[in-house]
């Protein structure tokens, strides 16, 4: 991206999925130094203690199962104040940080408030911070990549513009995002585009925060999952990645002490 130089900037800060702490030492640099935070929903609102002098402007534009994103005109003039704010505190010579939940290149709308910097000629970067799709894979001990079967993770979202749901297979882990409202019709979609009925689908509601919540189903069962998870935000991972991992045969604590009882055996 190449933005002039000006007086102001904007540095789109990835928070995290939840917890303050899960934010990149850069993330927190950038808001330390900042004037201006423009923040959404979603990041975790300890993390104004990082800049409790800059001046912080609510932009949450919508709900965070996002199911009625895109609603025409008021969703679009939400996004246009968006653009018009960061443009007019940059242009005022504020340094401004634009706060956004997981990481602004996933499901956060970046392209459209790049695309407003870049025709205003205002300097930019993106820090970028740790989607919720890998909180949820971090939490629950379940690596998104496995060797042999797991070459491949798509992240998706179930929802496109104007509202309908969709899905498809892409990956051999796929990771639904703003799909927790309607998980009954992403498990006929899931069928529909090929998945097994017997699928391993997790499902996980506010991943990174004390009371995050996971469930194990499948996809023909993925609809049980609706009430456990109703009002919080949630990703869906499909396929292998999925999976839980099993012991292995042969327990590391075991290879361990062997390891050591050859160390004391060839010790000088
Ligand atoms: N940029 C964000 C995604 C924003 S779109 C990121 O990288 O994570 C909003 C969707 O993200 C929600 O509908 C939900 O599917 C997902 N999401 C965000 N935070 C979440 C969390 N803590 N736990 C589970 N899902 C989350």
């Amino acid at each position: 991206m190449t933005c002039s130089e000006t007086r102001g900037s904007v540095s789109f800060v990835g928070a995290g999925p939840g917890e303050a702490d899960l934010i990149t030492l850069r993330g927190a640099q950038r808001l330390q130094q900042a004037d201006v935070v423009l923040f959404d929903a979603l990041p975790d609102p300890a993390l104004r203690a990082l800049a409790p002098s800059a001046r912080w402007i609510d932009v949450g534009k919508r709900g965070f199962v996002g199911v009625a994103h895109a609603r025409g005109g008021r969703e679009n003039t939400a996004q246009e104040t968006i653009d018009a704010l960061l443009v007019k505190h940059a242009a005022d010579g504020k340094r401004v940080v634009r706060l956004k939940g997981g990481d602004p290149s996933v499901f956060g709308r970046l392209e459209e408030e790049l695309a407003a910097l870049a025709a205003a000629g205002i300097e930019c970067e993106v820090v970028p911070g740790v989607t919720a799709a890998l909180a949820a894979a971090a939490s629950t001990r379940r690596p998104l990549t496995r060797r042999g079967g797991g070459r491949s993770v798509a992240l998706t979202t179930a929802v496109s513009r104007d509202g309908t749901l969709g899905a498809g297979r892409h990956a051999d882990t796929e990771v639904f995002y703003m799909a927790g409202k309607q998980l009954a019709a992403l498990a006929r979609k899931l069928v529909e585009a090929g998945w097994p009925a017997g699928t391993p689908a997790l499902v996980v509601s506010r991943a990174g925060w004390p009371d995050e919540l996971a469930t194990e189903h499948t996809v023909a069962s993925l609809a049980d999952a609706t009430l456990l998870h109703s009002g919080r935000p949630t990703v869906v991972t499909v396929g292998v990645g999925a999976e839980p991992i099993a012991a292995a045969a042969r327990p590391a604590r075991v290879v361990a002490e062997s390891l050591m009882a050859e160390e004391a055996r060839t010790a000088p």
